[in-house]
Parts: structure tokens; C-alpha cells; sequence
């Protein structure tokens, strides 16, 4: 992963300041937050019908450990060299970690998983970025894999873990041609998606589906829908899915389809970051 990641902003340095801080706080959330003892076989994974972080039952573990990790995590993060903008939000974020109660910060966690989690004066990107990657940190390896959510026919377009829109498709070979599967950037849970059509209307008329081909750039594909005026990053390579399957890593691609007058759907990073 890190050889991947090294190469890529080599040959894109605009994104060093985005790569530290994701990185540099991916790696100590990692240090603190522990997967969760999560036990969900295949069998019951296919009578879902509600995202699990979205199910009360799976939701409350969930919340409670990440509030717990939440003031161990911002602990460890005093010593990082951030970017000057972001100095005096790092502090601010850890004075209120010091101080919010149990109760305040798995209400936090709750709010960002109904897509909200901003605090009056705090930044928000940061509060997204360390909040999102505590949740991921939660979730066992196996529920993230693309295999897992095939066996189980999870077809819908948002993610099975924690509920959000994809922004980024993954094209894989398969026997019979290829398949797509739809990446989160939350939790990073990949599943499988219909082939064709768009991704957020389910709109399958194809001559009001196109795509942008970035230049020097044949392992990405911009996937965009005139009928809701949207665009999904499409990956349709294999075996560079640290880089390509991330959205902060992506982002120069999101100037393409913002250009060419689409949307991005499915993540708070654009527009706050
Ligand atoms: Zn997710
Ligand atoms: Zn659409």
C-alpha cells in the first residue's frame, strides 16, 4: 500500500497536504481502534434490508467504542506536523475531546452516521475525516471484502456497512466479462452494482450515460449521467485499489467532472476539504 500511495503523490504533489493528514491520522486511529468482534454470516447478511451501522443493534456497539477511542485517538495526534491552516483546528478538535462526556460524543458518532456530525466551530473536514476513519477502524476486514457482499446479494447503491452513497465504481475481470462494484468512502466496504446505469437515479437509458476519459490516465474512467447530472470515479483496473479506490487520492479526477458540469455525489471530502 504505502509503495502505491509514495508513487502517486510523487506524481501528483498538490495532493502531499490532503495524503498527510489522511495518512498520518489513518495510521494512529489504526494503532488505537481495534476491529469489532462483529459475527454476521453470509445467511443472515442476505435477509438485509438496512445498511448494519444503520440497525440499532449494531449501531450502539459501534457508537460506544468509537466514543470511547475518540479521546485516546486525539491523544495521540498533538505531535503531527499539519498543514498551518490546520494547526488551530487539530487544537480546538482536542479541547473539545477533552471535555465532551460519553453521552456527547457517541451522539457525535450518531450524527455522522445520519450524515451530519458537525460541531459549532469545529472544523468539518477534520471532524469527517478522523470520525470516518474511528467507524472504519471498527469494521472486521472480511465485512469490507467485495466477495462477502457478493455471496450475499447486496445490490443496492448505497454501502451495507454504514450506509452511504459510493464515490468510486471498481471495474473487475471477471469470468463472463466484467463486473462493477461500488467502493465507500467511509467505511471503504466494496459491493457489487449493476454493470450498467447510473449509480445514484437508476437511470439505464444509455445514450444519457457517457464517459470522460482522463488524459494519461487509462486506469480511470469518469462515469457521468445526464439524467441527475451526476459522475461516479470509476477504477477499472486491478491491483492499485489503495490509490485509486480513495477519494482524497482521486480528487484531481473530481475537477474533471465538476468542469464538465456534474456533480459529485456520495461524500462530504469536495466540498469541505
Ligand atoms: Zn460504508
Ligand atoms: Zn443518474
Amino acid at each position: 500500500m504505502e509503495k502505491n500511495i509514495h508513487a502517486h503523490l510523487e506524481k501528483h504533489p498538490f495532493l502531499a497536504e490532503t495524503a498527510l493528514l489522511h495518512m498520518t491520522v489513518a495510521a494512529r486511529v489504526k494503532e488505537v481502534v481495534k476491529p469489532l468482534d462483529w459475527e454476521l454470516t453470509i445467511a443472515e447478511a442476505k435477509t438485509m434490508q438496512t445498511p448494519l451501522l444503520q440497525q440499532k443493534k449494531w449501531q450502539q456497539p459501534a457508537v460506544e467504542a468509537a466514543a470511547l477511542a475518540l479521546p485516546i485517538v486525539l491523544e495521540t495526534l498533538g505531535d503531527i506536523e499539519y498543514p498551518s491552516r490546520l494547526v488551530e483546528a487539530v487544537a480546538a478538535f482536542r479541547t473539545w475531546g477533552h471535555k465532551a462526556d460519553k453521552d456527547t460524543r457517541e451522539a457525535f458518532f450518531v450524527q455522522l452516521l445520519q450524515g451530519g456530525g458537525n460541531l459549532p466551530e469545529l472544523n468539518p473536514a477534520l471532524l469527517g475525516i478522523l470520525g470516518w476513519q474511528i467507524l472504519e477502524a471498527l469494521v472486521p476486514a472480511k465485512l469490507k471484502e467485495h466477495e462477502f457482499w457478493q455471496a450475499a446479494s447486496w445490490r443496492k447503491n448505497s454501502c451495507p456497512i454504514c450506509g452511504r452513497h459510493p464515490v468510486l465504481a471498481h471495474l473487475r475481470k471477471e469470468k463472463e466479462g466484467r463486473a462493477r462494484f461500488l467502493t465507500c468512502d467511509g467505511c471503504h466496504t466494496e459491493w457489487p452494482f449493476a454493470r450498467v446505469g447510473c449509480a445514484y437515479c437508476g437511470n439505464e437509458d444509455l445514450t444519457q450515460m457517457h464517459i470522460l476519459e482522463p488524459e494519461g490516465l487509462p486506469a480511470m474512467r469518469i462515469d457521468v449521467c445526464d439524467a441527475c447530472k451526476s459522475y461516479i470515479k470509476t477504477y477499472n483496473e486491478e491491483g492499485q485499489e489503495d490509490v485509486y479506490l480513495t477519494d482524497w487520492a482521486t480528487l484531481h479526477l473530481d475537477m474533471l467532472g465538476e468542469e464538465a458540469g456534474f456533480t459529485k455525489k456520495g461524500s462530504i471530502l469536495l466540498e469541505n476539504s
